[in-house]
């Protein structure tokens, strides 16, 4: 399958440098060979690139794959790490596929993120608030180390002498620590989101819902088919909210899909007005719940909610009947947003249970009708959220099961991203061979 698969590939149009010989010098290996012992490695969870070297040597089915050719593990590293957007395209040149022998829905995807852990440890990822702590901590033992060489010092006998110089060693040790510590914080004044990371540069901290110390890592955002739960597309991000993910995500399932019409499903961090407006103007179908962040439904007060937007005077009806009106608008964070309110409240029975203030207001982005049809699709399809639930979660259960305990192998954006392609091909190719089996996958490859 795998050989067929590639061999049918157009490796030089899909980016692979070295698909055509140098015409001096030693022939490399082609990139059909080294693409071939990685999709093999993923499928049997063997990312590694020394594990697949031996392979490569021992390994019957490996050998006949690539011809008993024996790349070291450098040459089989070089390649993925060199080849990243190549291997993307040859994840969507499968979706392609896919396509073509009618697996897709062709028009509804599901869509969800990730943290995937980086090649970088909690201890040496850092931000301000942790450098803080831990540099007021080491100047608070240099100073509790002092006092106790004070004491020493006026004792001056031979056992405190002994004493004496394990202070000094320990405050010495101390001060390089300090020394090191400073350097961070130029790196961390440095750094656009106020975030150093020592070991993977690009890996940052992120909260997750399960971990509340978060993981250091990046997010793996990716758009499942509903039909199949195939991966339609996939993208690796060091930004830890989902919330400015929607629209490239559902662009790039459309395009992979090659469908005009998408509806995309989604949780909750999602929901951003500017993604949902953007979505819709390029033909794209958003189901995203609106976050329960209401402060004064928290309170125990009437929510947005239990207002009632009048289209047709451009007014809203509150609770106790009165209408609130457009007053002025006012423009926060480039939206623009008009603000209603009625004159009625002072002499309101439920005055109380609505605002702390003179009168309640209500606040209305220009585009919020997009929001409110958003609403009615969702009330709509009760089941959506479920749908979504059972076609993306677990798929990142699978990846992160093959991937074991320590996710990514490698470092840096572009080479996890090139990792996370190829667990998604594999997962693809694995998910395919189980619908189709492979005497049909082979006739739909050949076709
Ligand atoms: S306080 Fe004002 S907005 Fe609230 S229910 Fe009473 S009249 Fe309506």
């Amino acid at each position: 399958m795998i050989d067929a698969f590639i061999d049918e590939l157009d490796l030089q149009a899909l980016g692979f440098t070295r698909a055509q010989p140098a015409a001096t010098g030693r022939p490399a290996y082609h990139p059909a060979i080294l693409l071939k012992i990685y999709l093999y490695g993923y499928l049997h969870r063997v990312p590694s690139s020394r594990r697949l070297e031996r392979e490569a040597q021992r390994n019957l089915e490996v050998i006949w794959l690539i011809g008993q050719l024996a790349p070291d593990f450098k040459t089989i590293a070089d390649f993925r790490r060199d080849n990243g957007a190549a291997i993307r395209a040859t994840c969507r040149q499968f979706i392609v596929l896919c396509r073509s022998l009618g697996l897709l829905s062709g028009g509804e995807v599901a869509l969800d993120g990730s943290k995937f852990k980086a090649v970088n440890s909690h201890e040496r990822n850092f931000t301000c608030a942790k450098l803080a702590k831990q540099m007021a901590k080491i100047e608070s033992s240099i100073a509790g180390y002092m006092e106790a060489l004070d004491q020493a010092d006026r004792m001056d006998d031979e056992t405190t002498r002994t004493q004496v110089e394990r202070l000094q060693d320990k405050i010495a040790t101390l001060r390089e620590r300090m020394q090191a510590l400073q350097a961070i914080s130029e790196q961390l004044e440095a750094s656009p989101d106020q975030q150093v990371s020592l070991t993977d540069p690009d890996a940052r901290a992120m909260s997750t819902s399960t971990d509340p110390s978060g993981i250091v890592g990046y997010n793996v955002q990716a758009a499942l088919d509903t039909k199949h739960h195939l991966i339609v597309a996939h993208e690796v991000t060091n930004v830890g909210s989902d919330r400015h993910h929607l629209t490239s995500m559902a662009s790039q399932a459309q395009a992979a899909m090659g469908t005009v019409e998408l509806t995309v499903l989604a949780d909750r961090g999602y929901y951003a007005g500017e993604e949902i407006l953007e979505c819709q103007q390029a033909g794209i179908t958003a189901l995203v719940p609106k976050p329960l962040t209401s402060p004064a439904k928290a309170e125990g007060r009437f929510g947005k909610q239990d207002f009632v937007y009048e289209p047709d005077d451009d007014t809203y009806r509150c609770p106790a009947g009165e209408r609130l009106t457009r007053r002025f608008a006012s423009v926060e964070k480039g939206m623009t947003i008009y603000v209603y309110w009625t004159t009625r409240c002072a002499g309101c029975a439920f005055k109380a249970q609505c605002t702390t203030g003179r009168e309640r207001r209500i606040r209305r982005w220009e585009h919020e009708a997009v929001l409110d049809a958003m609403e009615e699709r969702l009330r709509a399809r009760p089941e959506a959220m479920q749908v979504r639930k059972s076609t993306v979660e677990h798929a990142f259960g699978t990846l992160k099961g093959w991937m074991g305990a320590t996710h990514f192998l490698t470092r840096g954006l572009t080479t996890t991203a090139a990792e996370m392609s190829l667990h998604v091909l594999a997962y693809n190719l694995k998910r395919v061979l189980g619908i189709l089996g492979v005497q049909p996958l082979l006739a739909g490859i050949k076709a």
